[in-house]
């Protein structure tokens, strides 16, 4: 049996010919950072392939997180989601805010706004919701809830790069949205991110903030920290947007293919796409119920391991969880009964745009017992 190893993911590489074309300009120009012609060309190029009046690039994306809730002056309390990547949290840590956090849906993993509300407190200023996966969070039930208290909405948008509901894209919900651009996710900088803004005085402020405060050269508007992209980067960044399509493709075919091969698997259940919704198949999660299955998610997900196949428990452990907040009363199991359930029984299959036949074969072939 020589079967191959098949990763979670794989990064979306451009191609080092014209990369390197790249680099030439940039080593002849001397401008390696600071708002170069690059970076300019992506901010622009990212706007308009998003749908978006203002992006502002960083340089991965947990600061345009930590960013906006500074922006925001938010402080006291926000509730978010325990069910998401631990930066989500971190991000409200690391400016001194209380994290509370609320249950999710089954149906979609996102905030359930349902319990939003009593959640609420004096001190609370803000909502902090993921469209985790890149499904879309119910942004309408949110600002409602919002607008009603007066509170911020921040989105971690982390896995929504692309995402369209109804022909608009979701990064226009709440004050703002943060993107990654992270080697694991639809579209890589290496390293990178970006946010969202919806008017020019607000692009301005979070330009002089991810660069120290400086509104000019010698005047300094406000504490700002430096989480810049540099010239190498959005090179990079500008030749992969023009292969980000081709790659969502691919993963859309993916999905399908496990869709077809997984959906009369007793046990196993995934979501199907949602109507009016642009996916980017940023992961592919399949739920284990230990009862029909037969197995448990840990022993399907070490039997996969052991056949080369590397899924990933994602998202678990829950934020909630981790030493950092369990103390929380948010954080205690039994206020978070679907999260809980969910991260015990998730596993995000391989998904990537250069999975072959083969591999797809392989995956199926580990979980599918009608095999
Ligand atoms: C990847 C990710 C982040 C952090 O992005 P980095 O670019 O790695 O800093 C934040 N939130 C979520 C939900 C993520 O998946």
């Amino acid at each position: 049996m020589d079967s191959k190893t098949i990763t979670v993911t794989s990064p979306l590489l451009p191609d080092l010919e014209e990369f390197h074309g790249l680099l030439e300009k940039i080593w002849d120009s001397k401008w390696i950072t600071n708002n170069g012609s690059f970076h300019k060309k992506l901010e622009a190029a990212l706007a308009e392939y998003l749908k978006v009046p203002y992006v502002s690039l960083f340089t991965n994306g947990t600061l345009p997180l930590i960013t906006a809730l500074q922006a925001l002056h938010v402080t006291g309390e926000v509730i978010t989601t325990p069910y998401s990547f631990v930066a989500t949290t971190h991000a409200l840590w690391w400016n001194g805010i209380k994290p509370v956090f609320v249950d999710i849906e089954w149906e979609t993993g996102c905030m359930d706004p349902s319990k939003i509300e009593a959640a609420i407190t004096p001190r609370t200023t803000a909502i902090m919701p993921v469209h985790v996966y890149g499904k879309p969070c119910d942004t309408k039930a949110i600002k409602e809830i919002a607008d009603k208290y007066g509170l911020k909405v921040i989105y971690d948008a982390a896995h929504a790069f692309g995402v369209e509901v109804d022909g608009e894209s979701v990064l226009n919900a709440g004050d703002m949205s943060t993107l990654s651009f992270h080697a694991t996710k639809v579209y890589n900088t290496v390293e990178g991110g970006a946010m969202v803004m919806h008017d020019e005085a607000t692009k301005k402020r979070i330009d002089y903030l991810k660069n120290f405060g400086f509104a000019g050269e010698t005047e300094v508007v406000a504490p700002g920290i430096n989480s810049k992209m540099d010239e190498i980067r959005a090179a990079y960044g500008l030749l992969n947007l023009r292969q980000v399509d081709a790659a969502i493709d691919a993963r859309h075919k993916v999905a399908i293919r496990y869709r077809e091969a997984l959906k009369d698997v007793e046990g196993i259940s995934f979501w199907n796409d949602l109507p009016g919704v642009r996916h980017n198949y940023s992961y592919f999660p399949i739920f284990v119920d230990a009862a029909r299955y037969g197995m448990t998610r840990d022993e399907l997900y070490f039997k996969m391991e052991e056949r080369g196949v590397l899924g990933r428990r994602y998202f678990y452990p829950l934020i909630s969880t981790f030493s950092t907040y369990r103390g929380l009363e948010s954080a205690t199991p039994s206020n978070l009964p679907v999260a809980t359930k969910m991260a015990d029984e998730v596993i995000c299959l391989p998904m990537h745009h250069a999975l072959s036949e083969a591999d797809l074969e392989q995956v199926i072939d580990c979980i599918n017992v009608n095999r």
